[in-house]
């Protein structure tokens, strides 16, 4: 039985007074949730006093990107032994805004996707296709490219202590979500592709849903055989937002 796992994408919002109010407040309302793991994806800045605020309880700590180099004149990037020293648990790699703003290559994310697993931390894998590739027919030949980029470099093993995260970029931050059944197609499509190469690295593999996702519809998108939680942008800002979004990831 694959465990329950619901991680908030801050991305770059807060502020100290902000984030103290909101550490506070979900972590209170996360200690009792049985079965669900949940952690935060904080700006680096920040992660000095989420780890502070959380001192190892729940949420869990993570960041939304790492370098795929370990040290060097990379000037501005951070690396997984810092993104570890400071507590992180998790890391986004592959996030679609990544890919699309900062220009990240799927050569480029599986490169992250084997420094975060060297330093320890787990690489949460994102996935997703564009509104254009959707309608054009071509979200399996999408996110099975991104997958195996993956795959090809880190091996399927490696997958083995990974999150996937499921996020079509239609439905990231617009308020459309993808239905209960698209996000279940897809999540299944993932797990065959997993499956192929490794069936057992693929039955126990978290594979999140995230793209609008909302205290009104987390518990039909939870319910989906293949979608064992899910990350959350826009909703995990607000601490009652998001805390009834991870006690739907309890009962879905
Ligand atoms: C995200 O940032 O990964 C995300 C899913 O955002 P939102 O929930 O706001 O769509």
């Amino acid at each position: 039985m694959r465990g329950r796992f619901v991680a908030g994408n801050w991305k770059m919002n807060g502020s100290l007074a902000a984030n103290a109010a909101l550490l506070q407040a979900v972590s209170a309302g996360t200690q009792s949730l049985a079965g669900v793991e949940c952690a935060v994806c904080v700006p680096f800045p920040y992660l000095a006093q989420a780890a502070q605020a959380l001192k190892g309880a729940l949420p869990v700590l993570g960041a939304q990107t790492v370098s795929e180099h370990a040290a060097g004149a990379y000037t501005g990037e951070v690396s997984a032994s810092m993104l570890a020293e400071f507590g992180c648990r998790y890391v986004l790699v592959g996030h679609s805004e990544r890919r699309s703003i900062f220009g990240e290559s799927d050569a480029q994310v599986a490169a992250k996707f084997v420094a975060a697993a060297g330093a320890g931390i787990v690489p949460l894998l994102c996935l997703g296709e564009s509104l254009a590739e959707r309608e054009a027919g071509r979200t399996e030949e999408v996110v099975g490219r991104q997958l195996d980029a993956v795959m090809d470099t880190a091996g399927v093993q490696a997958l083995a202590g990974a999150v996937l995260a499921y996020e079509p970029v239609w439905a990231i931050g617009t308020g459309r979500t993808a239905s209960p059944q698209q996000a279940q197609d897809v999540h299944a499509f993932l797990r065959s592709r997993v499956a192929a190469r490794d069936a057992k690295v693929a039955q126990g593999l978290r594979i999140l849903y995230g793209g609008s996702v909302k205290a009104s519809n987390a518990s039909e998108i939870f319910a989906m055989a293949d979608v064992d939680g899910g990350l959350i942008g826009g909703a995990s800002l607000v601490a009652n937002d998001f805390l009834a979004i991870c006690n739907a990831a309890r009962k879905g």
